[in-house]
């Protein structure tokens, strides 16, 4: 049972090695970005609520993810999952160890993808998604450095943190992944 957290800044490439491990291990495959781009584009209550922060990359808030990632959890069929894009906060980093602790979710590891700043702001201004302006792009990251990077501290002092480079080529990336997954 693979129970995995990715996580790193916007546009380092976690959705992509989140994808591929999730697939090699036959792991559920969590995005939170995806979900919410879905209900987005479904028209949901949650999407007409998410669209607006999206399009300004701003945070949903904590309350309405920590649900969305309950419920998620709650009906895992796969052999584990693999977390892409949340916790984004502290706050939501704390809600998840008490929905772990209620799921009988033990064991739990961070795949810390490091990579520069200047290579992230290239790598996002390349993808072109529809919520990636210059100006959301800045905002995104600068979220990313005030509140999501803590997330990080919170779970180095839990000693389950495993720094993995996220700059090179795909392939090599997602087989150092793996072979840290292994040596845990
Ligand atoms: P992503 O695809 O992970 O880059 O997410 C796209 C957008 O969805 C983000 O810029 C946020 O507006 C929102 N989002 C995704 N995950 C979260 C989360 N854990 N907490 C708050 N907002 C989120």
């Amino acid at each position: 049972m693979h129970q995995l957290i990715i996580f790193g800044p916007p546009g380092v490439g976690k959705g992509t090695q989140a994808e591929i491990i999730a697939a090699k291990l036959d792991l559920e495959h969590i995005s939170t970005g995806a979900i919410l781009r879905q209900a987005v584009s479904e028209g949901t209550d949650l999407g007409k609520k998410a669209k607006e922060i999206m399009d300004k990359g701003n945070l949903v808030p904590d309350e309405v993810m920590n649900g969305i990632v309950k419920e998620t959890l709650s009906k895992i069929s796969k052999s584990g999952f693999i977390l892409d894009g949340f916790p984004r906060t502290v706050e939501q980093a704390e809600a998840l160890s008490a929905i772990f602790d209620e799921l009988k979710m033990n064991s739990v590891l961070v795949i810390n993808l490091i990579a520069d700043e200047n290579e992230i702001i290239d790598r996002l201004l390349k993808r072109g998604r529809s919520d990636d302006t210059r100006e959301t792009i800045m905002n995104r990251l600068k979220i990313y450095f005030e509140s999501t990077k803590p997330v990080k501290d919170f779970y180095e002092k839990k000693g389950i943190v495993i720094d993995v480079e996220g700059v090179g080529d795909i392939n090599d990336i997602s087989e150092a992944i793996l072979a840290e997954i292994n040596k845990s």
